[in-house]
């Protein structure tokens, strides 16, 4: 009893002590910004994304007073819908994810007028994985088999639902439709707890290089007719191919197609909260691109305009303006 006594005093006191300080600091706390950027699974590139604009926009907190965060999510339909709540002010999505999402298509109920771009970043291939020992070569093969097809609220799951209904495909065509979260398929894909997973994220990318690394899995290319009207139909598809010996076990380049990564916003977020993040990034661009291996190829003029169905915010445009890149 005494001692629970004795905590309980030293906790009251901490928190008098706690409320003064915060006393104290209350107008410094109120002149700054907070920013969230919403992301993906830890083992993503979102993540990374994240964390680099993330980095460049905190170093100059001292002069503009923004302070950004990022958040884990369950990815690209899950931040849409939680920007548009106004939980979060910004977020990364698939470019299929961030049409949809703005003309409320798909598995959106309704268009998200308010939408804003902020630029594209990275490819996404979408990346299908087999374990070593099952011989799987091609999206029909899985039929049968355990096939992680994504966590709701990813865009990996949007992409999956829209191959199947492409491949005359459905769910219960596969003996287990699993919807691990992207942090989790690979150690289940070790484990022989599902024969594949599907992903889209960018290369390389940790995420892929731990389960091609400890149990020697294989990307499995997703081609065809179903894929060439896929991509012919939707200007926000197209070709790509995963470089050979880009990971462990895989030498062969694998041929799929896949989405760009955005950033979004909300109107809502003010201009110059946007235009300092922008800058932030296009200012530092050479650091931005070195930190992480799959922004190597990032050209500004192509971020600005590849990828992107809502308007531009318009603290993005103002900076856009600025440079000169658009008239
Ligand atoms: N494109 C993925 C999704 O929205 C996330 C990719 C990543 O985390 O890098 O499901």
């Amino acid at each position: 009893m005494r001692s629970k006594f004795t905590l309980n005093a030293v906790n009251s006191l901490s928190i008098a002590v706690a409320m003064t300080a915060s006393l104290v600091s209350a107008p410094t706390f109120a002149q700054q910004k907070f920013v969230t950027v919403g992301t993906g699974g830890v083992t993503g590139v979102y993540y990374a994304v994240g964390g680099a604009i993330c980095r460049l926009v905190n170093k100059d907190r001292a002069k503009t007073n923004l302070r950004c965060s990022v958040e884990s999510t369950g990815g690209s339909a899950y931040n849409v819908n939680t920007i548009k709540a106004g939980e979060l002010d910004f977020g990364m999505t698939q470019s299929d994810v961030q049409f949809q999402g703005y003309k409320g298509v798909g598995s959106f109920k309704e268009p998200f007028a308010d939408m804003r771009s902020v630029f594209s970043v990275h490819p996404e291939p979408f990346t299908l994985l087999a374990r070593k020992e099952s011989n799987i070569n091609s999206m029909a093969e899985f039929k049968g088999k355990r096939l992680n097809v994504g966590n709701p609220g990813s865009g990996t799951r949007a992409a999956m639902d829209e191959l199947l209904t492409a491949l005359t495909m459905k769910v219960s065509d596969f003996s287990l439709a699993s919807e691990l979260k992207a942090d989790e398929h690979g150690a289940a894909l070790c484990d022989n707890k599902i024969d594949g997973f599907f992903f889209g994220v960018g290369h390389p990318s940790a995420n892929i290089q731990d389960p091609t690394t400890a149990c020697g899995a294989k990307l499995v290319p997703i081609t065809g007719p179903a894929i060439d009207a896929l991509v012919k139909k939707n200007s926000y598809f197209a070709y790509a191919t995963i470089p050979g010996g880009m990971y462990a076990n895989n030498p062969q380049p694998t041929k799929t197609y896949g989405v760009l990564a955005t950033m979004i916003t909300s109107t809502k977020v003010p201009a110059d909260t946007v235009y300092t993040i922008t800058k932030a990034v296009f200012e530092n661009f050479d650091e931005f691109k070195k930190l992480h291996p799959a922004f190597a190829n990032l050209d500004p003029k192509q971020m600005i305009a590849d990828g992107l169905t809502a308007p531009l915010h318009e603290g993005a445009a103002r900076y856009y303006h600025e440079k000169g890149w658009l008239k």
